[in-house]
């Protein structure tokens, strides 16, 4: 798969946090499952308008989102060369807009 590294931004993978997500009520704060790999993603200062009207909040370059925020389709899953070897890593895209969600789950 041919990708465009210039127009990705690698997360931050993390395992279990508490205050990691920007959203309000996200399950990705509280119910974490064991060995669940949620990618936290922040904005950058061009887009961080964006997503902030987006999700309804005042997010800052600062800020996490997590990929529970953003549709499937914006994110991509690229093999690249991490310390001599192949890993697979999640990204989005950089046009990605992450959406607010209902409270469902
Ligand atoms: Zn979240």
């Amino acid at each position: 798969m041919e990708v465009d590294m210039n127009n990705l931004h690698a997360p931050r993978t993390i395992e279990y946090t508490t205050d990691g997500c920007a959203v309000p009520g996200c399950i990705s704060n509280t119910d974490l499952v064991e060995d669940e790999n949620i990618s936290l993603f922040q904005p950058s200062i061009e887009n961080v308008n964006e997503w902030s009207s987006s999700l309804n909040l005042n997010l800052t370059v600062n800020s996490y989102v997590c990929d529970r925020h953003f549709r499937p389709e914006h994110l991509l899953y690229p093999e690249v060369f991490v310390n001599g070897s192949m890993k697979v890593i999640k990204c989005r895209l950089n046009s990605a807009l992450p959406i607010a969600m209902d409270a469902e789950e």
